[in-house]
């Protein structure tokens, strides 16, 4: 593994065989989680035995593999990554390599509960900006959504994440029959927090209490509406992520679409995801994967690390095949978002 007090020269970057580059990891930290979304996981979930999840220390080895060849931001996500225990150790060291110039930006993905206690750990390991996932602003229909009463724990984690000085982008899933009628007002919310928010299409990933079709509203039912109220005009801005995004007229804030169902979006796909136990997928709709924990966990790290890495990019695909066949969903897979990380 490359020595943590150097400068990482990125050697052999990750192309895959479409010609995209690969700089953009999503690691996740832990499949477990203190809420249970019901379009992300089961009630009765079953996590994964402690011993097949990689320790912090191989976490912290395996992100330097991937900055090594190329990988210029990293994204935590979960399972709810602020949950793991001693995650503060590596957000801590992922940011001393910010620090270096070996990574441009580390980010996280979090639901926000635990954010009021650690809110500004991140800010001082040089986190800058963070996506807080929240569906709903009311309490009633957040314990529905999320099977657990803590609204005013993620709303007091947005307060103490913007105090700490970190940039908060909103996510909230468009659920039909849920949030749906709401979507205009959490929009005018988020404006009047100086906050960006996207919205996301529901995806087939795992089965869940519901049936997805049940669940799915598409974005192009959604944007009619947020259109009476606001001007909305195509933005350039980009995060490397699929949301497309919107200024929208007379605020500071944006709206972005993630449209995986009515919309395309892989042909400029730059990341990889890492799921706690090390599996490499190289996308979130296709169960091809690679498994790293067996090269880290080999006799010969480093070489076996590579050609690991260099298996799995050969295999990437081109795009997902979730889409709508009439009413029913296709190209489901297997796998909950939160193992394989949102
Ligand atoms: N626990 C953290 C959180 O909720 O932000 C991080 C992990 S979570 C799996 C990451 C994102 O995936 C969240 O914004 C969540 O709403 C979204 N998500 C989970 N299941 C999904 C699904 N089936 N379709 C679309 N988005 C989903
Ligand atoms: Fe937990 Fe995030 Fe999944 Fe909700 S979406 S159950 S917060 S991992």
């Amino acid at each position: 593994m490359p020595d943590s007090k150097q400068n990482i020269p990125a050697t052999r970057p990750l192309k895959d065989p479409f010609g995209r580059s690969i700089t953009y990891l999503r690691l996740s930290v832990t499949d477990r989680c203190d809420l249970r979304c019901r379009y992300c996981m089961a009630e009765n979930m079953v996590f994964l035995p402690k011993p097949d999840v990689l320790t912090l220390e191989e976490m912290l080895g395996l992100s330097r593999a991937f900055m090594e060849r190329g990988v210029r931001r990293i994204r935590l996500t979960g399972g709810e990554p602020l949950v793991r225990k001693g995650i503060i150790w590596l957000i801590n060291a992922l940011g001393d390599e910010v620090k270096r110039g070996n990574l441009d930006e580390l980010t996280l993905t979090t639901n926000g509960t635990q954010l009021p206690h650690m809110a500004e750990d991140l800010a001082r390991a040089g986190v800058k900006r963070i996506n807080v996932s929240l569906d709903t602003l009311d309490a009633d229909l957040f314990s529905e959504i999320t099977r657990r009463n803590r609204l005013a724990d993620v709303l007091n984690g947005i307060k103490a994440a913007k105090a700490a000085g970190l940039q908060v982008k909103i996510n909230t899933v468009a659920l039909k029959g849920q949030n749906e009628t709401e979507l205009p007002a959490l929009l005018d919310w988020c404006i009047g927090e100086g906050l960006d928010l996207t919205l996301i299409e529901t995806m087939p990933l795992g089965d869940v209490a519901d049936a997805r079709e049940d669940q799915y509203l598409p974005l192009t039912d959604v944007l009619p509406k947020l259109l009476k109220k606001h001007n909305l005009s195509p933005s350039g801005h980009r995060t490397g992520g699929p949301a497309r995004y919107f200024n929208i007229e007379g605020t500071t804030s944006r709206l972005g679409l993630i449209t995986p169902l009515t919309g395309n979006f892989c042909e400029g796909c730059n990341r990889v995801r890492v799921t706690c136990t090390g599996r490499i997928y190289m996308c979130l709709g296709q169960d091809d994967h690679v498994d790293l924990r067996a090269a880290i966990r080999s006799d010969n790290p480093q070489v076996n690390l590579n050609t690991a890495l260099d298996k799995a990019i050969g295999i990437k695909p081109k795009g997902h095949d979730f889409a709508m066949k009439g009413d029913q969903m296709v190209g489901k897979v297997g796998r909950h978002m939160s193992q394989t990380g949102g």
